[in-house]
């Protein structure tokens, strides 16, 4: 069934829909109208759908909605979680990040493994299923630290998700121990260890890589953390950082590479596009990068989602981030394929870093007033999307409802230096 064969069939089309048939360029069309068969669109059409603009783009939304609503249904979901960056001391200088401080700096801070675990449980009290932990590489680490953080946490937490350590870290962390990959990644899952977050991914182009964040591990070492993560039963999530100096076919071939890994592991549970903060990040402000642009555009984040529902088609789970696109804008992504609405984070400190104006901590209810002005169903769901709870009404329970933000109320960043 094709894109003009939606719904019952009304006796006509009426005008103004046969105007916009007969107007929309037949290469979108008949690419639209293969995904909206089921069927694998290839690099070069991805490209062509982010090209799309005008007309074809308004319809590209519209396929990419209806792939969505076909996939997963009306229901939007998001998690409570909260992120811990437990330090900003690194090693590597990528030209994006912000977050980053050197050993030396007195910005720089270190959690104790006793203040994570005070964070987690501060988290776990206000009805957080999960904590997401990333951070810096600090120089000369204890390979065993993301190991031990872990059995910190469970211990006191045995039920929460430990969603942590981006596949550069688990890189970091096995070189660190002097161990392969594949026996890091087991020890952290009998530590505990529930997913990885596929951050580190940026663009999947060692090209792009060496100019945007040279030092960064390799597009091959990125698959092979993941699809061995995936192989010893450990789910991860998957990313792309765009609006930088990618073109449209470095991100259809990078959506590609996804889609690949996924039909071997079926080990990825969401795709998250996050677009490039560029306000703080030292490769835009120095002047590092020729030709680099100031982070998507509307069109482009829009198109990133819909065309990202279009070619992923075996992942059910779009994310938004509204931490990156703000509330307003991650709302409408959701008429545009994405379907969830990530987490209420608490303390997120490296998009911030970057100069994004959204974020720290979202109400659980605010959330829900943005899917439910949209005609669907706010659900909370696990790190791994099974449905916790249906908000059929706005009748709700969550103690973070009833938290107010504020940083005094949580437990602050000491400052140790390494
Ligand atoms: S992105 Fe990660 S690895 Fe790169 S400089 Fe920032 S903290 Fe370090």
């Amino acid at each position: 069934m094709g894109l003009n064969m939606i719904g019952p069939k009304p006796d006509r089309i009426l005008p103004f829909f046969e105007k916009i048939i007969h107007t929309i360029d037949p290469v979108i069309a008949s690419i639209l109208d293969k995904a909206i068969d089921g069927k694998e669109i290839s690099v070069e059409e991805g490209v062509e759908l982010f090209e799309a603009k005008g007309i074809e783009m308004s319809t590209l939304i519209l396929a990419a909605d209806e792939l969505r609503r076909q996939k997963v249904g009306d229901i939007v979901t998001y998690v409570i979680n909260r992120n811990i960056n437990f330090t900003n001391i690194c090693i590597k200088r990528c030209g994006f990040c912000a977050f980053s401080k050197d050993y030396r700096d007195e910005e720089g801070y270190f959690l104790t493994i006793k203040e994570i675990v005070d964070r987690a449980k501060e988290a776990w009290n206000m009805g957080a299923t999960e904590v997401c932990i990333q951070a810096g590489l600090p120089p000369r680490m204890n390979g065993n630290l993301y190991i031990d953080i872990c059995k910190a946490i469970k211990k006191e937490l045995p039920e929460i998700h430990i969603h942590a350590f981006s596949p550069e870290e688990i890189v970091y962390g096995a070189s660190r121990l002097g161990t392969s990959i594949d026996e890091y990644l087991k020890m952290l899952k009998e530590a505990g260890i529930g997913s990885l977050p596929g951050t580190s991914a940026e663009i999947l182009d060692d090209e792009i890589r060496s100019i945007i964040s040279p030092g960064r591990i390799k597009t091959r070492d990125w698959i092979r953390v993941i699809k061995t993560a995936h192989k010893i039963g450990i789910p991860t999530t998957s990313t792309i950082m765009y609006g930088h100096i990618e073109s449209s076919l470095h991100k259809a071939k990078h959506l590609s590479i996804i889609r690949d890994i996924q039909k071997e592991t079926h080990g990825i549970t969401e795709f998250v596009p996050l677009s490039f903060v560029h306000s703080e990040a030292p490769m835009y402000k120095k002047g590092l990068v020729k030709g680099i642009r100031e982070g998507a555009t509307g069109a482009e984040v829009i198109k990133m989602h819909a065309v990202s529902r279009i070619m992923l088609n075996n992942i059910n789970n779009i994310q938004v981030s509204w931490v990156k696109e703000g509330t307003k804008f991650a709302q409408f992504c959701l008429n545009a394929g994405a379907n969830d609405l990530g987490g209420t984070l608490i303390d997120e400190s490296i998009s911030r870093a970057a100069g994004a104006n959204y974020g720290q901590f979202l109400h659980p209810k605010d959330f829900r007033r943005l899917i439910r002005d949209l005609g669907r169903i706010p659900a909370q769901r696990s790190t791994t999307y099974d449905i916790l709870k249906i908000f059929k009404d706005e009748s709700s329970d969550d103690i973070l409802d009833k938290f107010q933000f504020d940083k005094s109320n949580l437990t602050s960043i000491s400052i140790n230096k390494l």
